[in-house]
């Protein structure tokens, strides 16, 4: 089975990008706002902010001191003078991303968040996407994996990965099927998929028995396993029918990041 590294693919759009950053008068700024005290989220912000800073990107980190209200985080997102404004999950009990997300200025929402943006995708309006499904087309296109015209099925419906892949998937003239939680007889449907998709959020979820042999299977599961590593959604035994599996770590997460830093750069007006 072929393993589709997304590593090189981050390297060269974090540069691009990054020389983008270097052509603008200054700096392009992220703000990234947290409104909990979550340890991984904590670990993936300081991340991303080294990430940006590599990139020529200034990043701020603003806490909205738990407990945090709704208006109070809205305020903060609609106040921002950054050029990119990322909403950091989890948020506090009750709230949601999508009604929260509203705040941020679409021309600023790098992560898709605001529900504006996946409108504009849905009917094929310039929008950034959320990262991670920006990721997806990425990484099969720069494995030249041909999307028009394929059978593509995705495996989760969440607002930040299964929708909007979706609607990029769409865009680009493939037939997507969308399976959730509540599909019957999940197999069924995912032996249908010449490029199959899987977001659930379900270690090993996806085996061999799901897989049509020869398909293209995009890992975007981010598991963490209890000594300390991180596994996707598809099991070990998937690369014996698979054509082709993107790894976790080292696939479709390093991309993500890379995109979102592009993102920061084109909404500050950086031609990538
Ligand atoms: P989510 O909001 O929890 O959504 C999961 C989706 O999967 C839901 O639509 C759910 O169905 C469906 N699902 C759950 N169990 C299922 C099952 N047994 N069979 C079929 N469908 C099932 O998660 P998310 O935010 O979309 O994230 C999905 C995964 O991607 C997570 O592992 C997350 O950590 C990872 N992720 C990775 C990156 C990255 O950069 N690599 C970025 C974002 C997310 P219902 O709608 O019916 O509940």
């Amino acid at each position: 089975v072929i393993s589709l590294s997304g590593r090189e693919l981050a390297a060269s759009i974090r540069s691009a990008a990054g020389a983008a950053a270097g052509r603008l008068s200054t700096p392009p700024r992220l703000t990234i706002v947290t409104a909990t005290d979550d340890e991984a989220s904590a670990w993936y912000v300081r991340s991303l902010s080294t990430a940006a800073g590599k990139t020529g990107i200034e990043c701020s980190l603003v806490s909205v001191e738990p407990p945090a209200s709704a208006p109070e985080i809205m305020e903060v997102l609609a106040e921002s003078s950054a050029d990119g404004i990322i909403l950091q999950t989890p948020l506090p009990d009750g709230a949601r991303l999508a009604e929260l997300a509203g705040a941020i200025d679409p021309a600023k929402d790098v992560d898709g968040a605001n529900p504006l943006s996946l409108g504009r995708l849905a009917v094929g309006l310039p929008a950034f996407a959320p990262a991670t499904a920006a990721a997806v087309i990425e990484i099969l296109d720069h494995h030249r994996v041909s999307i028009g015209g394929a059978r593509v099925v995705v495996v989760g419906r969440s607002a930040v990965v299964g929708k909007p892949v979706t609607h990029l998937l769409l865009n680009r003239d493939a037939t997507v099927t969308v399976c959730h939680s509540r599909t019957p007889d999940l197999a069924s449907v995912t032996r249908t998929a010449d490029i199959l998709v899987v977001a659930a959020g379900r270690a090993g979820l996806i085996g061999a028995g799901h897989i049509a042999p020869g398909a293209v299977v995009v890992d975007v599961g981010t598991n963490p396993t209890p000594d300390g590593g991180l596994v996707g959604d598809v099991a070990a035994d998937a690369g014996a029918v698979a054509g082709a599996v993107t790894p976790v770590p080292g696939g479709v997460g390093p991309v993500t990041t890379a995109v979102l830093l592009r993102h920061v750069v084109e909404a500050a007006g950086g031609a990538v």
